[in-house]
Order: C-alpha cells, then structure tokens, then sequence
C-alpha cells in the first residue's frame, strides 16, 4: 500500500468496511439482532457508563449501521456520523441537542416541504422557533439573529427549484453569532458538495434519496465536522453540562470534536428511538458504492433535458442551476462544479391545469413524491409537497401554480426527451 489519501470513489466503495472477521464475507454483513452479548460484568458497566464503545443494543448503534456511519464521515469528510431512521429523524435529533424550548433557530425559506412542515409545526409544539430567511439575501439571515438563536439551517441544493446557497457566505453569518450551521446535502451528496469544505459545522442528509440512490429504503444520517466549540458561554447545556444519567461527564468535555455525534447517539437515539434498521442500512451502503457513477449521469442527464426544456414553446422558464442562462450559474461554478444535481423545476405557459395535465401524459416518469431514484420521477408540487402553503408562499418557496418539478434518472436521455416530447404535446 502507498501512503496515498484514497480518492473519493474508493471511499464510497471501501471506508468503514473490512472483511468480516469472523466469516470473511467480504460484503458488510447483516447483523439483524438487537442485542449483543458482554464479555462480562465489567465490560457491561464500562459500555453503560460510555468509559468504553461497543455494541449495546440496536436501538443505540449496530456494526452495520456502524460501516454506513463510517463511510458518510469519510465521504462528507466530517469526524463521526450517526444513521438514523430517516431524514426527518436527522433533523429532529440534531435540533433536541442544540434547542430548549423558547429557543429560535434560522431556516433559508427555500427547503424541502416536509422541512417547511416540520419546523413550522411540529418543532413549535416543543418550542423551537423557526425563524424564516432568505437564501438569495445573506443580510436576511444577520437581521435574524437574537440572542435565543441557536442554529443556522440551509440546504446546500433547495428543493424543489435546485438553486444553490452560497454556504460561505451563510457559514460566515453562523460563525459571527456563534451558533452551529447545519447544512441539508440530501440533493447535492457528498460527490457534489462537501459543506465541511466550506464551513458547515453538521451535516444532515435523508439517506433516502441519491446515497440510497435506488428509490427502496428510507433512512437519514448527521455528519459532525467537529469544529464546533460547544463548551463557549454555556448555551449548549447538552453538551456542556454535566450528564446525570452518565454519572456526571460533561459530552464535550469528553469526546472532543466528535461530541456532538455522541449527543446525539446517547441522548438523541437512546430516548427519541428513531433507530436505522440494519438491513436498510446494508442496501443503503451497497447505494453508496455506486454513488460517484450515478451522480455524474444523474447531473449529465439534468443538463440535457434542462437544455431541452428551455428550448420548449409550451415551456416558460427552466430553473437550473446548471444552465449558463440561470442566476443561480455562478454559484453553480463555485460549489458543485461536476454538475448542478438532478432535481429542478420548470414553468408551463398553461398553467396550474397544464402542470396537472402534464403529470397525468407522462409515461417514463412516475408520478411520486420522492427524489434521487435511479427512475426519472415528476411532481407538481403546488397540489401536493407543498399545497399546505398559501400562494404567495408558494411562490416563495419556488412551487408556484404553473411550476413542475422533476428528478431525473440515469435512464438513457433520449427516452426521457422523447416522454416529456410527447406529454407536453398531448
Ligand atoms: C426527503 C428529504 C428530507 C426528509 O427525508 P426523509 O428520509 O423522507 O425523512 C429532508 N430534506 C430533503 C432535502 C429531502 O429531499
């Protein structure tokens, strides 16, 4: 073996993972039981009283779910990862350690509508306050700032329109304030954008979409960059304070720059629940293997049907990033220079009923609501992700009346082209 770093491509395929030692499976086995039996008494008390790491219990952490966790940090380039049960869940656990109730946390106004939901909804119940910004104006997130914000969260794509945020600039308002930024990558993946590259201090993902990649389970995952000091004025108390129910040790204290992994492994997991199933886990990491491939067609597929779509007489605008024409180009060139991702929307000249109508005509794409699948997948958006929206939010957010989004596929481009063809001149 050289000393050679090894690319991204191989991490996909081999970070975390080694031969089974027991067996010698070569591919990461299985390991469907919930429990895992101790050497003896002590060991048993050392891995309850976190002096030492090792398999308890499936809820709080498995050895496959260990390799996914593994190989994300590697890709994502962060110090420790924790898989959860879904993308959802990422951001739920993330927040319980940052936020008490009465807190507020700022959110770029463009994001997945499940997002819009949760945070408007479900996080008041618990008392954290969503405070909305807007990721084309960085002044709109400093104006934001109080004293009670604990967090910054963007994603690095936005859903549905796939514009890209300028993370430097927003990570630079976080640090100003003190507070962590936390950056959704789900539709970018780590082979596009790597936001601890540019100042993300957590990174979340639904594992369900392009590191998955095959449309077949649903899972989330949080990337710790380590580079957070979460011990600075006490407004961490989670990973500040001393833990009662681990004899007293304060988590930062402890575990350093892969603290906040831990929070959220031995507070998060252990009393919310919301454990991966080992057997997603194993389809998610063989997903992973192939994600660079699939990326790169994903993105290339994008441009070319971006490109043929602007050129459409039924066709209003295109919102691509990665169309030189976009104004979301240059942001493009800077942060995702591969490609600019494969979910954007389009506008149609008919309107809310042609974006209907369109949905109903196509025949190669499924009509669903999910991303990042090997299928080519369409939505209409204002009638469903984000019908709960009124309109001017729905402009807002990107999901206007007239606007389709697609998530396109590693399918030949041709047969994609020759669908979208023939339903927009149905
Ligand atoms: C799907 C998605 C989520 C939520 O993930 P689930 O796995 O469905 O819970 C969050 N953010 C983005 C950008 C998504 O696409």
């Amino acid at each position: 073996m050289s000393d050679r770093l090894p690319g991204f491509s191989t991490l996909a395929v081999h970070a975390g993972a080694q031969p089974d030692p027991t067996t010698g499976a070569r591919a990461t086995p299985i390991y469907q039981t919930t429990s895992f039996v101790f050497n003896d008494a002590d060991h048993a008390a050392s891995l309850f009283g976190l002096q030492s790491f090792g398999n308890i219990y499936t809820r709080i952490g498995n050895p496959t779910n260990a390799v996914l966790e593994e190989r994300v940090a590697a890709l994502e380039g962060g110090t420790a990862a924790l898989a959860v049960a879904s993308g959802h869940a990422a951001q739920v656990v993330v927040m319980q350690q940052l936020l008490q109730p009465g807190d507020e946390f700022i959110a770029a106004r463009k994001l997945y509508g499940g997002s819009i939901n949760q945070f408007s909804h479900s996080f008041k119940s618990f008392g954290w306050n969503v405070v909305w910004a807007d990721p084309d104006d960085i002044a709109s997130f400093e104006r934001a700032v109080t004293p009670r914000t604990k967090a910054i969260f963007i994603e690095s794509i936005a859903n549905p329109g796939g514009s890209i945020t300028d993370i430097e600039a927003v990570s630079t308002v976080a640090r100003k304030a003190g507070v962590p930024l936390i950056v959704d990558n789900t539709l970018a993946s780590p082979y596009l954008i790597r936001p601890i590259d540019h100042g993300a201090d957590i990174v979340v993902h639904s594992l369900t979409k392009f590191l998955g990649g095959h449309g077949n389970s649903i899972g989330g995952v949080i990337v710790d960059a380590g580079t957070f000091d979460w011990s600075k004025d006490n407004r961490y108390p989670m990973l500040s304070e001393p833990r009662p129910e681990y004899h007293g040790i304060k988590l930062h204290e402890t575990f350093g720059n892969f603290a906040f992994a831990i929070a959220c492994r031995v507070l998060g997991l252990r009393d919310l629940g919301p454990a991966l199933s080992p057997f997603n886990a194993f389809l998610i990491l063989t997903g992973i293997e192939t994600l660079p491939l699939r990326m790169q067609r994903h993105c290339d597929n994008a441009k070319a049907i971006a490109e043929f779509l602007s050129g459409h007489p039924a066709v209003s605008s295109v919102s691509y990033a990665g169309l030189s024409s976009d104004k979301y180009n240059q942001l493009a060139r800077k942060y995702s220079p591969k490609g600019a991702g494969a979910v954007f929307t389009f506008s149609l000249k008919g309107g809310y009923d042609a974006g209907v109508s369109l949905v109903s005509n196509l025949k190669l794409f499924s009509h669903l609501a999910n991303v990042g699948d090997t299928r080519s997948l369409v939505i209409h958006p204002a009638s469903t992700t984000h019908s709960q929206l009124d309109d001017a939010a729905k402009v807002k957010s990107g999901a206007g009346p007239d606007v389709v989004r697609l998530s396109i596929g590693i399918e030949d481009k041709e047969d994609l082209i020759a669908d979208l063809e023939q339903a927009l001149s149905a």
